[in-house]
């Protein structure tokens, strides 16, 4: 128990710059592949702010971009947070590269007490953030909307563990769960939550969260699922095939979301689709999505927190997606569990590797991907067929029998390392372990360096 008086203390550089209320800066980001602009929509004050008094910096190890606050008098910088984002994502699909595209996003920051300066960076190639915004704003101006938050559905508190300045304040928001559904989301929240936190480092860093349910009911079950042209009319605007592809779900409703998330204190969002069908993402300070009803839901679950909550890589590279050009050949990513190994003497997790594992590590890739590829060709024509679930879980075990075996044989197995193959590519890129959380389904631990990654976060929110 952190005393009152220590509290303050601790607080008063926090105190001098914010209000302790939080600012949302709402803006559409707009573009193609080659160019990127920001079309300022307002000012929205909200509730509480959730997040760390003392860590209001975020490191520029991470993030595709960065957004910045700085006192318009001195040029101090007084908050900054790193992300990704929809649109990052987006800007590397084919479509970018035929037409403009336009995302909702927004960025939400303690209220300042004085005019400041946002600013938006995104990382380079070399790996150093440039900017290609600003703007000041007078925070006391009228063009901040003070209206009251309209308390939306209901708060299931499932974790109270102390203030939400000192925890991770994490936030399920529901969707496609009706008002006689409210027994199942529970249920579902639960169950989902429960995974998370048997699974390290969450476990043993359980009492540094609080957890809260948000159940604004829909009108009908579910998500739409366009390629089963089954349309719902939902809160969030869940649905799956984003970017075109199947099991992908996201909104594209950022205003919408946060604006019934703003009555509640979050640090961090999962929206839960009451779902029958396999699906999710995750994206970096963003969120995360997940089904609720299907075998891998609590994989999948903890799995895209992974993504939202650390910036975490898929470490798998065969799945089909999207993206064209995420990774540049010879640029090392900033996700904390990818590397180039451009330099393994550099490698940025070297400090976890025993002296005896070689660099790059040697794993049989080439076994491995003859099992996964007759795999992924099934999966596509089940997808193509629109086959039932029970189908496609029937693929996913099948898979998991087969190369759980391998995985488990090789003899650098468990151990930190460089692996090639992750994050899209077969080629020239490397993960920490054989396997993890973010490479298979088999897993129920995240590799070292993952586990690493997630810990550092949550210190960020709590130390
Ligand atoms: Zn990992």
């Amino acid at each position: 128990m952190i005393h009152a008086a220590l509290l303050l203390a601790l607080f008063a550089d926090f105190d001098s710059n914010f209000t302790g209320r939080t600012l949302r800066f709402d803006y559409h980001h707009v573009g193609t592949a080659g160019e990127q602009h920001v079309a300022y929509s307002g000012l929205r004050l909200e509730g509480e702010w959730a997040g760390s008094r003392r860590q209001l910096v975020d490191p520029e190890t991470l993030g595709q971009y960065r957004f910045r606050v700085l006192d318009a008098a001195s040029g101090e910088l007084v908050f900054a947070r790193a992300f990704s984002s929809i649109y990052g994502e987006w800007k590397s699909t084919g479509d970018a590269k035929q037409r403009w595209g336009s995302i909702e996003e927004s960025q939400r920051f303690p209220e300042p007490k004085r005019p400041v300066v946002l600013a938006l960076d995104e990382r380079g190639d070399d790996g150093v953030f440039k900017e290609f915004w600003r703007q000041e704003i007078d925070p006391a101006s009228r063009f901040v909307d003070r209206s009251p938050l309209v308390k939306q559905g209901e708060v299931l508190t499932l974790a109270e563990n102390g203030p939400a300045a000192t925890k991770v304040d994490l936030l399920v928001i529901a969707d496609g769960y009706t008002a006689a559904q409210r027994g199942k989301l529970e249920a579902d929240a639960k169950r989902l939550t429960g995974a998370l936190f048997s699974t390290e480092p969450f476990k043993r860093r359980a009492r540094d969260f609080n957890v809260r349910v948000l159940h604004v009911p829909s009108t009908s079950s579910g998500i739409s699922n366009p390629r089963k042209n089954e349309w719902r009319t939902s809160l969030l605007g869940l649905a799956f095939n984003a970017f075109d592809s199947d099991r992908y779900v996201l909104t594209f409703s950022d205003r919408a979301l946060r604006e019934a998330a703003a009555s509640v204190p979050y640090d961090a969002l999962i929206l839960l689709a009451n779902e029958r069908k396999y699906g999710g993402g995750g994206i970096y300070n963003l969120w995360a999505t997940c089904t609720a009803d299907t075998e891998p839901s609590a994989y999948v679950f903890v799995h895209e927190f992974g993504h939202s909550f650390a910036g975490l890589a898929d470490e798998y590279y065969s799945s089909q997606v999207a993206y064209e050009d995420l990774t540049k050949p010879g640029v090392e990513p900033w996700e904390p569990n990818v590397t180039a190994l451009l330099d393994p003497a550099k490698l940025k997790w070297r400090d976890l590797v025993d002296s005896g594992t070689p660099l790059p590590t040697p794993w049989n890739q080439a076994h491995y991907d003859e099992v996964d590829l007759a795999y992924q060709k099934k999966r596509k024509d089940a997808i193509d067929a629109k086959a039932t679930e029970e189908t496609n879980e029937a693929l996913m075990r099948e898979i998991k029998a087969l190369t759980q075996p391998l995985l488990a044989a090789e003899e650098h197995y468990g151990k930190v390392g460089a692996f090639e193959g992750s994050m899209y590519l077969a080629k020239g890129l490397y993960r920490p372990e054989v396997d993890c959380i973010m490479f298979t389904r088999t897993p129920t631990t995240f590799c070292k360096v993952c586990e690493r990654a997630l810990e550092q976060t949550i210190r960020r929110y709590v130390d």
